[in-house]
């Protein structure tokens, strides 16, 4: 059994039920008694589904099978606006939007012991665990450069690229595995830099960036 605090509840959500396929990681950048605050203040009308503190506390502020207001809009794959069909997770985040800082130790054990128990019981895809910076990338960068995407893929709760990818043209890769062309190339490959090449986040094809994906071809085996 997962842990859950239910101290802070949000008015932010939509009277629709959703069947989450989805989950979508963010961040907020205020101290955690803010972001709970400011994400359950009905002025604000922005909220999630749930929040990690950095002391590992695991917030529930809207019942899972409601709209949350967390994504606005966003492309990923097939889909469009993707508050309609995803759980949203916001970490706590003691950096600025743009310069997110790490995460603690709990916050990671925490989200792991959550994702475990939402893909169990939404059947939701590793593939489909995914970045607010990966659905949003025109305009956001959450939660950031430094969050560590190799320990949910050690959990089997997210996908490495070079699972996915299959052609041999480099935008083609970033689009099969999920990124919306239609936010511009730089635009993608900034969001795919900010994930995957996180110390080199140029928006550039790059030899390095081209090297990556030829690399993670060859991977694939
Ligand atoms: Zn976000």
């Amino acid at each position: 059994m997962v842990k859950i605090n239910t101290k802070y509840q949000s008015p932010n959500f939509a009277d629709e039920t959703i069947d989450p396929k989805y989950i979508v990681l963010h961040c907020m950048c205020f101290d955690d008694k803010t972001s709970l605050e400011f994400l359950c203040a009905e002025a604000n009308g922005v909220s999630a589904h749930y929040f990690i503190a950095r002391d590992g506390q695991i917030y529930n502020l809207v019942p899972d099978n409601k709209k949350a207001w967390h994504a606005g809009v966003s492309k990923w794959k097939n889909d469009e606006m993707l508050n309609t069909n995803s759980i949203g997770i916001e970490l706590g985040n003691t950096g600025t939007l743009g310069n997110e800082s790490g995460y603690t130790k709990q916050q990671y054990d925490s989200l792991i012991e959550l994702l475990k128990d939402l893909q169990g019981r939404y059947k939701i895809k590793a593939e489909n665990i995914i970045a607010h910076s990966d659905i949003s990338c025109d305009r956001k960068t959450d939660p950031g450069a430094r969050f560590n995407w190799s320990v949910l893929v050690e959990n089997n709760l997210a996908v490495d690229f070079s699972k996915l990818s299959n052609t041999t043209d480099y935008i083609s890769n970033l689009t099969d595995f999920g990124y919306n062309i239609t936010y511009g190339e730089k635009n993608v490959i900034k969001a795919f830099q900010r994930r995957f090449l996180s110390d080199n986040i140029s928006g550039e094809l790059d030899n390095n960036t081209k090297q990556f994906i030829q690399d993670s071809k060859i991977n694939r085996g």
